[in-house]
């Protein structure tokens, strides 16, 4: 709940609307898993709250870490069983963390293990939420920035991503910046249309990964729905509506959608844009016939975007030896039935 909507319930049950701040400072603040712990309240009033609501928390299922680059993987399970994963990363400029928005995915990327067993449900705002507070109590550390690119479409489940983004940001809460929140989506056009009207800081993502449809079509059946023209001009709109950068996701599988042609594709179509491309090597699953490209083709894919004078960055992967990519590791334990272990 954001902060007006827990006072409009404390007053529902009569209560001062100060006590709202109260409990808003016990779970964000002081970071209590139980209303029995806030002492300041009547204990009438914690037993009322005991039963009326619920503090949401995760089991710990299971915390990778890698061995090649320090990345810190979560797999939780849900209050009714489901399982989501969260992803610490550490860089320079702060510890980042990789949020899931839905418990699988009906997007169906050929590409991505998220959407191998389809969408089970929708993560509430404070599941979301909780992703962010256990993992900073599990790493004893802040979270600095958020992705919502883990597991999910972010854009499918909008009202409660957007509830999320108004607590992450809210003073009284996790007082985090939309500066430091990036979502991606795989191009859900109608409601890249409604974000642009909420006008956040947010950076907008877009997993674009094809220059064609023919290529797009082949790897994303989202691009049947929405054509990448369709698409690129939701994100003008989206651009001229915030002012804001766009950043082009372009996962990179060798002979799919990395040869020069495509990059010559690419860069006139974006060319004109404010925008900046993101080069990923595609992370290969073992359900997918995918292959990464070598970092030869890459940095020729590069060059010639550069060519187009649009900024580029090849992404540097993290925590490959751990199924950090989009719902490995949930899909791996789901076979394996989800068992403890560390
Ligand atoms: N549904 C959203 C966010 C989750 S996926 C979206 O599609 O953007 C986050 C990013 O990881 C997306 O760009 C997605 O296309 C990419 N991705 C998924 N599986 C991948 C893989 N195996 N290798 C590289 N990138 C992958």
């Amino acid at each position: 709940m954001t902060l007006p909507q827990l006072c409009e319930q404390l007053v529902q049950m009569g209560q001062p609307k100060f006590r709202a701040k109260q409990i808003y400072e016990w779970l964000f603040k002081r970071r209590v898993q139980n209303f029995a712990d806030m002492n300041n309240l009547p204990l009438a009033l914690r037993n009322d709250l005991q039963e009326r609501f619920f503090i949401t928390s995760f089991v710990k299922l299971r915390h990778q870490v890698s061995q090649k680059d320090g990345t810190n993987k979560f797999l939780y399970e849900l209050p009714d069983g489901q399982m989501i994963e969260s992803v610490f990363m550490r860089y320079h400029h702060g510890n980042s963390l990789c949020i899931s928005s839905q418990v699988g995915c009906k997007m169906g990327c050929k590409f991505c293990a998220s959407t191998l067993q389809g969408l089970m449900r929708n993560l509430t705002p404070g599941e979301m939420l909780m992703q962010v507070m256990q993992t900073e109590r599990e790493m004893n550390d802040k979270v600095n920035s958020i992705v919502l690119m883990g597991i999910g479409e972010p854009l499918d489940n909008f009202e409660n991503v957007l509830q999320f983004l108004k607590i992450l940001n809210s003073p009284e809460a996790l007082n985090m910046s939309l500066r430091h929140v990036s979502l991606s989506t795989c191009g859900v056009v109608p409601r890249i249309y409604d974000l642009a009207k909420e006008n956040l800081q947010l950076t907008l993502s877009i997993s674009l990964h094809a220059p064609n449809d023919d290529i797009r079509n082949q790897m994303m059946p989202v691009n049947r729905r929405y054509p990448i023209a369709e698409l690129l001009t939701a994100c003008e709109d989206y651009i001229q509506q915030t002012g804001r950068r766009i950043s082009f996701e372009y996962a990179l599988s060798h002979g799919v959608n990395d040869t020069p042609q495509c990059a010559h594709e690419l860069g006139k179509r974006l060319s004109r844009m404010l925008c900046h491309v993101n080069l990923i090597p595609i992370n290969p699953v073992v359900e997918r016939s995918f292959l990464t490209s070598e970092r030869k083709r890459i940095e020729a894919f590069q060059s010639i975007l550069e060519g187009y004078h649009i900024p580029v960055t090849v992404r540097r992967t993290l925590g490959t030896d751990i199924d950090a990519a989009c719902g490995q590791l949930r899909s791996k334990a789901a076979k394996e039935g989800g068992q403890q272990s560390r």
